[in-house]
């Protein structure tokens, strides 16, 4: 069986899976990413994981993976496979994909190609071509965790940008003045509508300091005005923040993920209200939950590895 190694690199944990082309998993596995013993362990730890997972292909198939895609956060160089910045794992420039090639090996005894993806970018690719956004040629992926990601997909692919930036919802200025963002600007949608901000202005307004973005729904669903007024909040940033999307790439779809969205319907129904409510000439996208949970990233890692195996035989 023809397959692809697919790994995701986050904060804590990496999720990984051998992938078929059709996007089937043939097999899966997860591993800590290990932060806490520094950087350098960290890409040791990516490098081991992605050999373990090529010997994995070789023992179950009989032969080695064909290619590999990595989906690691912060700033990216798709072109140039280099992981710029990751505030999160600590290293700068640091060239992923040569390091992976030279660990790894092909079917044919030679460096195994590798893609290396970002990892909001390879979740929104994989929710496009296998989840929500299956048959939507032009869709927005808004992931609302600790803070707000986005993609944006056109005709099968996710539009970087000239700079990597690409699809960076988060960080549009929904409330001019408003609440400092780690950005260093004031008012970004991630301050107010990230699963985090929800945390926190319900752990404030409850006087509960472990109050979070579940308990806020909950609440919120029992009828708690107090949720209900953080819960207001949150959401008319966030339509305000898709109107804008709208406005700028008329999407049919917006499909919503992350922590903040597995509110499911007590999120997503006055969501789609206050959007609606807001547009004037613009057309109603379709306001959808994400389907693939924690596992998109890594399925689209792996469907960029088997993209650039189709652009090689195309070349
Ligand atoms: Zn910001």
């Amino acid at each position: 069986m023809k397959h692809v190694i697919a790994l995701d690199v986050g904060g804590t944990g990496m999720k990984a899976a051998l992938l078929a082309q059709d996007g089937s998993v043939l097999f899966e596995a997860r591993r800590p990413t290990g932060r806490e013993h520094g950087t350098d362990a960290v890409v040791a730890a990516i490098l081991d994981f992605a050999a373990d997972l090529a010997d994995e292909g070789r023992a179950r198939f009989g032969r080695a993976p064909l290619a590999a895609g990595v989906a690691v956060p912060g700033t990216i160089d798709e072109e140039n496979g280099i992981a710029v910045y990751s505030a999160n794992l600590g290293w700068r420039d640091l060239p992923l994909r040569r390091l992976l090639g030279e660990r790894l090996v092909g079917p044919d005894g030679s460096a195994m190609p590798v893609a290396l993806g970002h990892d909001v970018r390879s979740g929104g690719l994989a929710e496009g071509r296998l989840g929500a956004g299956r048959g939507v040629d032009r869709f927005l992926f808004i992931a609302l965790g600790t803070g707000i990601a986005g993609a944006i997909g056109i005709d099968g692919r996710i539009e970087a940008g000239a700079h990597g930036y690409g699809g960076e919802i988060g960080h549009v200025v929904v409330r001019p003045g408003g609440p400092q963002c780690g950005c260093g600007a004031r008012g970004c949608l991630e301050t107010l509508a990230s699963a985090s901000a929800v945390s926190r202005a319900w752990a404030e307004a409850s006087g509960d300091p472990d109050a979070d973005a579940a308990s806020c729904a909950a609440a919120v669903d029992a009828g708690d005005e107090r949720a209900l007024a953080v819960w207001r909040t949150a959401v008319d940033a966030l339509a305000d923040g898709i109107v804008l999307a709208q406005s700028l790439l008329d999407p049919s779809t917006v499909i919503v993920g992350g922590g903040l969205a597995e509110a499911g319907d007590t999120l997503l129904t006055p969501l789609r209200a206050a959007v609606t409510e807001r547009l004037t000439f613009q057309m109603p996208p379709e306001v959808v939950p994400a389907m693939l949970k924690d596992t998109a990233a890594s399925l689209g890692a792996g469907l960029l590895a088997w993209d650039l195996l189709s652009m090689e035989v195309t070349a």
